[in-house]
């Protein structure tokens, strides 16, 4: 018989599953905490559960763990980046950032990715398979008990699409946001998005306190369809249309992603169509330095990033340039990849 993933199982789930082997309900509680507080990594050390009970659940069940392949230091900032194997030997990246406000996680949703994004390194080596909530939620207890820091914020922008693993992710959110559990405020979580437009209605419809971030990154359906392929799915008015439902369903409001590159996005005619889509929407725009990767010749240089941000500015719009973090280990946005170089 296959094993159960335990640490995918919500605190309800588990007291259900309890009561199937015929033990009381509360021992889910018990359990439930040696996971997600104490972050147990085998049923043995649950000391004040039955030995008999202990057999029983390791013969039905297993804890889900990454193995660190690899783990990079920044020496500009104080950026880790992970290299995880997966118990079925696939491999995944996941970035630890060090913010004026605490420490941030950046999470992989996916092995690899299938939206094709051109200026990105996570789609390149293709789409292998979705990640179970136990390893999203693993790639936080590793980091964790690694660095010995806590992660206090979260965002959903390592390799993969989030919403393309739609309910796993719902069920990892719902997980990590567990008062039994990380307790992590959804506050303190982004999810971004190249933008499947029917799942952002969906997203909406879970009301959760969260940042929606969406990759918008061209201002005209025929430049976006170059350089993003979801974009021929939906375009760019069947996605805004999304992301207006999403403010007033949830009161929150949305954050636009745009990876300036150089002679593609850049000009005063691309500045001032995005003034205009955007005009009316509670919104930010987060203008993202293109990264460079080997395979691409996408570029960016601070000026440029600098002159875009300011002609938006004078257009009306809220809008500040992220910082680069990790770049000297690849660990920057867009350079997460499925399959890595020893
Ligand atoms: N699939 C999701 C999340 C993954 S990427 C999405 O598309 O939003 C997180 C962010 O990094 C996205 O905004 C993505 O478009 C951006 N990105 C990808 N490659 C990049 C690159 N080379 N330089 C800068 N940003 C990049």
């Amino acid at each position: 018989m296959e094993k159960e993933d335990i640490l995918s199982l919500s605190a309800e789930e588990l007291a259900d599953e309890l009561e199937a082997l015929g033990e009381k309900k509360f021992r889910a509680g018990q359990i439930f905490e040696w996971l997600h507080v104490k972050r147990a990594v085998s049923f043995d050390e649950m000391t004040n559960i039955s030995l008999a009970l202990r057999t029983k659940l390791s013969d039905k069940f297993y804890i889900n763990r990454l193995n660190i392949v690899r783990k990079l230091e920044s020496s500009i900032d104080n950026t880790v980046k992970y290299l995880y194997e997966l118990s079925d030997g696939n491999h995944i990246e996941t970035v630890l950032m060090d913010y004026k406000h605490g420490n941030s996680l950046c999470i992989s949703t996916q092995v690899g990715c299938k939206m094709g994004c051109r200026f990105c390194a996570s789609t390149i080596a293709g789409f292998k398979r979705n990640l179970l909530p136990s390893e999203m939620l693993e790639q936080i207890y590793e980091a964790e008990r690694d660095s010995g820091r806590k992660v206090e914020s979260l965002v959903l922008m390592g390799i993969g699409e989030p919403l393309d693993n739609y309910d796993n992710v719902v069920k990892f959110l719902k997980l990590l946001s567990c008062p039994k559990g990380k307790n992590l405020s959804l506050r303190h979580v982004s999810v971004s998005t190249c933008g499947l437009v029917d799942r952002i209605y969906d997203l909406a419809e879970n009301r959760f306190g969260l940042t929606l971030s969406v990759s918008l990154h061209a201002s005209s359906n025929e430049r976006r369809s170059e350089i993003m392929p979801v974009n021929k799915r939906y375009d760019i008015n069947e996605l805004l249309a999304a992301c207006r439902d999403y403010i007033e369903k949830t009161g929150r409001r949305i954050s636009f992603e745009y990876a300036v590159i150089r002679g593609v996005n850049d000009s005063q005619q691309d500045a001032d169509k995005l003034i205009k889509l955007l005009h009316g929407i509670n919104c930010h725009v987060n203008l993202i330095p293109v990264n460079e990767i080997k395979e691409r010749d996408f570029k960016s240089d601070r000026q440029s990033v600098q002159n875009f941000m300011h002609m938006l500015e004078k257009g009306g719009l809220n809008v500040t340039v992220r910082r680069t973090l990790g770049s000297d280990i690849n660990a920057a946005c867009g350079q997460l990849r499925r399959e890595y170089e020893i």
